[in-house]
């Protein structure tokens, strides 16, 4: 059995207390290579660790004297123990935002708060992601940085590619938002748009592992996808830490592919394996637009297969019609008595006005998809506002500043004097 051959990783390796991958629909285990699909049943790939044994106080000290980023959690990650010394991004430890505003607007009486991801060096999550994959491409000698994205993960591998010394080619559907592309080509790396959707994208990028042309590569979400979704166990590290290490009652999560979804609860679960929070129930809901609802629909329907759609949807960084993880996302779903709901566009852009307003806070479609989500579960009894609610912002609002733009204009514009302010009867 390959299980046997797999040896454990010591704590000094370049993958920390990793010691293989292993599939998650066979358990079958491989080496820590540039893997994502299992060679026995082609199910996907995940990190498998020797967590760290021990007095969790001790774990807990060690962590909270690390630095202020994700690499506080280097003994939970699969990276060297010196990672924080090498050229990358660091991104993570953004904001845990108490929303009493928000909150009382929405009802909720059991304290909500934003975990608000649009602090990181890229301005989302992704830059947690990618750091990750990024130090799995150093070690494996990989030399270009790639990605199929739905834009904001082009713009984190175009920055982290550039500040740690790779060569980055990035793809992108060819009709993403101004702010998404900007920010993906401003760093030097080759951008190439694809005429098509997401889907065609990571098609098209499966095909260039596949040919010789894509040898050398790194493609983050696709031959580092095993490491690079690790990255996402921060954001639950990162939430449990804040609020003194303790879990929430309930946390609201985008999906687009559902990595981030299905992470975040692998991330919560081994915080209660180790002793750093106590046990209790905690129910994971996922938020999609309608436009764009495979999982949601799925969740809806009691299916345990998620049918592919065409997305129609102005949440651009969530339009994965095929989503990979969505059956897994439906199990977390289920297991913890949380749900999958969907808003439509329309209420997308109300809740990304409605806590910019609130809270000021500037979230992009995707945190308009939570915020929205988060409103239609409490209005429909689906989630308890007395219990303890996290919701996550993953992007900034100045990436797709089409979606307000048209109602958020200047209240007037006058000449520069007393006269013409009070004749626009803002004068009190
Ligand atoms: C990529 C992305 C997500 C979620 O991605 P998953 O594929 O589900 O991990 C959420 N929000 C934003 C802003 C994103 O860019």
């Amino acid at each position: 059995m390959a299980a046997q051959t797999v040896a454990s990783a010591s704590t000094d390796s370049a993958f920390g207390p990793a010691s293989a991958l292993s599939c998650r629909e066979c358990g079958e285990r491989f080496p820590l290579e540039p893997l994502f699909a299992c060679e026995a049943c082609f199910g996907p790939l995940e990190v498998a660790y020797d967590l760290p044994s021990g007095d969790p106080e001790t774990l807990r000290k060690r962590i909270e004297s690390g630095p202020n980023n994700i690499w506080r959690y280097a003994p939970l990650l699969p990276v060297p123990a010196d990672v924080a010394s090498k050229p990358n991004l660091n991104p993570g430890f953004t904001k845990l935002v108490k929303a009493d505003n928000l909150a009382r607007e929405l009802g909720v009486t059991g304290g909500l708060h934003i975990k608000d991801d649009s602090g990181n060096p890229t301005h989302s999550f992704k830059d947690r992601v990618v750091a990750i994959a990024l130090e799995a491409a150093r070690t494996f000698g990989l030399t270009t940085l790639s990605c199929s994205s739905t834009g904001n993960l082009a713009g984190a591998v175009g920055a982290a590619a550039a500040r740690a010394g790779f060569r980055s080619c990035v793809f992108i559907p060819h009709d993403l938002e101004e702010g998404k592309v900007v920010m993906a080509a401003v760093y030097g790396g080759e951008l190439v748009g694809i005429e098509g959707t997401y889907d065609d994208v990571n098609r098209f990028c499966s095909e260039l592992i596949g040919d010789p042309i894509g040898e050398g590569w790194g493609f983050v979400n696709v031959n580092l996808r095993p490491y690079y979704g690790e990255g996402s166990k921060t954001l639950a590290y990162e939430i449990c830490e804040q609020l003194g290490w303790r879990l929430p009652d309930n946390i609201v999560i985008p999906i687009a592919s559902g990595s981030q979804l299905t992470k975040i609860d692998k991330g919560l679960r081994e915080l209660i394996e180790l002793g750093l929070v106590e046990e209790k129930p905690y129910r994971v809901y996922g938020a999609q637009a309608e436009g764009c609802s495979p999982v949601s629909t799925a969740f809806k329907a009691g299916h345990d297969v998620v049918r592919p759609q065409k997305p129609n949807t102005i949440a651009k960084s969530l339009a994965i019609g095929n989503p990979a993880d969505g059956p897994y996302v439906l199990d977390i779903a289920r297991r913890t008595g949380g749900a999958v709901e969907d808003v439509t566009d329309e209420q997308v852009v109300d809740a990304i006005k409605l806590l910019a307003r609130t809270e000021g806070i500037f979230a992009e479609t995707a945190g308009g998809v939570t915020v929205g989500v988060l409103r239609k579960l409490i209005e429909t009894g689906q989630l308890d506002p007395a219990g303890e609610t996290v919701v996550l912002n993953t992007g900034d609002g100045l990436k797709t500043l089409d979606a307000v733009a048209p109602t958020s204009r200047p209240t007037a514009t006058i000449r520069p004097s007393l006269d013409a302010f009070r004749a626009a009867g803002l004068a009190g």
